[in-house]
C-alpha cells in the first residue's frame, strides 16, 4: 500500500524535477484570513471601478468587469507561473496554488524580468476608473460619484498597498527577489 501511494505523482514537484529545481522550496502555509485580506480589497476595488464607470456607459462597465478578470487569468498565466510560490501555499493571496492548477511550470530564473514586463495588466484595474471618476467629477459633479472616488482612492490607493507592505508581503521569503517589494522600497528611502 505504501509503495502504490509512493508511485503517485506530485505535478508540480515532477515540473520543478524536470527544471532542475529542488522546490517548493517555501513550504509556510498562508492562513486563509490573510488570504482573504488580500484579495477582499482588490474584489472590493473591482466593484467600485464598474460602478464608477457605470455612471458613465453601461457598455464600458461590463467590458471594464470583463477585463479585471483578464488581467487576474494574466497574472496566473504570466506571472505565478515562474515564481518560487507557484504550487504552494506560501503565496500571499492564493494565486500560487490556483495557478498551478491551471498553468505549466517554468523556469522562476526569469521571475524578475517576468513580472516587471507583465504588471502592467493590472494597472487599468487602478487608473480607468479614477479617470472616470476624474471626468465626472469635472464634467456632471455629484455626491455619490464623489463618495464613490474616496473610497476607490481609499482602498486603491492606501489600503491595498499597505496591507501589501505591512501584512501580505511583509513576511513573504522572497521578497528581496520581488520587483514589487523592491521597487517599494526605492520609492520609500
Ligand atoms: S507571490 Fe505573487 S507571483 Fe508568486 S504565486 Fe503569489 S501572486 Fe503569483
Amino acid at each position: 500500500m505504501k509503495n502504490d501511494i509512493s508511485r503517485v505523482k506530485d505535478p508540480v514537484k515532477e515540473t520543478h524535477d524536470n527544471i532542475g529545481l529542488s522546490t517548493p522550496c517555501h513550504t509556510k502555509e498562508i492562513p486563509l484570513w490573510l488570504v482573504l485580506l488580500d484579495n477582499i480589497p482588490t474584489l472590493m476595488l473591482f466593484v467600485l471601478g464598474f460602478l464608477i464607470i457605470n455612471k458613465l456607459t453601461t457598455a464600458g462597465a461590463v467590458i471594464f468587469a470583463f477585463y479585471t478578470v483578464f488581467s487576474v487569468v494574466w497574472f496566473w498565466a504570466r506571472i505565478c507561473p515562474y515564481c518560487h510560490h507557484y504550487g504552494t501555499r506560501a503565496c500571499p493571496c492564493g494565486y500560487g496554488v490556483i495557478s498551478s492548477g491551471l498553468f505549466a511550470r517554468k523556469d522562476p530564473k526569469s521571475f524578475q524580468k517576468v513580472f516587471k514586463r507583465n504588471l502592467v495588466v493590472v494597472f487599468p484595474n487602478w487608473f480607468v476608473p479614477l479617470g472616470a471618476a476624474v471626468f465626472l467629477l469635472v464634467t456632471d459633479y455629484s455626491v455619490p460619484v464623489l463618495i464613490l472616488t474616496i473610497c476607490l482612492c481609499v482602498i486603491g490607493f492606501v489600503i491595498i498597498p499597505a496591507i501589501s507592505k505591512l501584512v501580505g508581503c511583509k513576511n513573504c521569503e522572497i521578497k528581496e527577489d520581488c520587483p514589487w517589494m523592491t521597487t517599494n522600497k526605492k520609492h520609500n528611502c
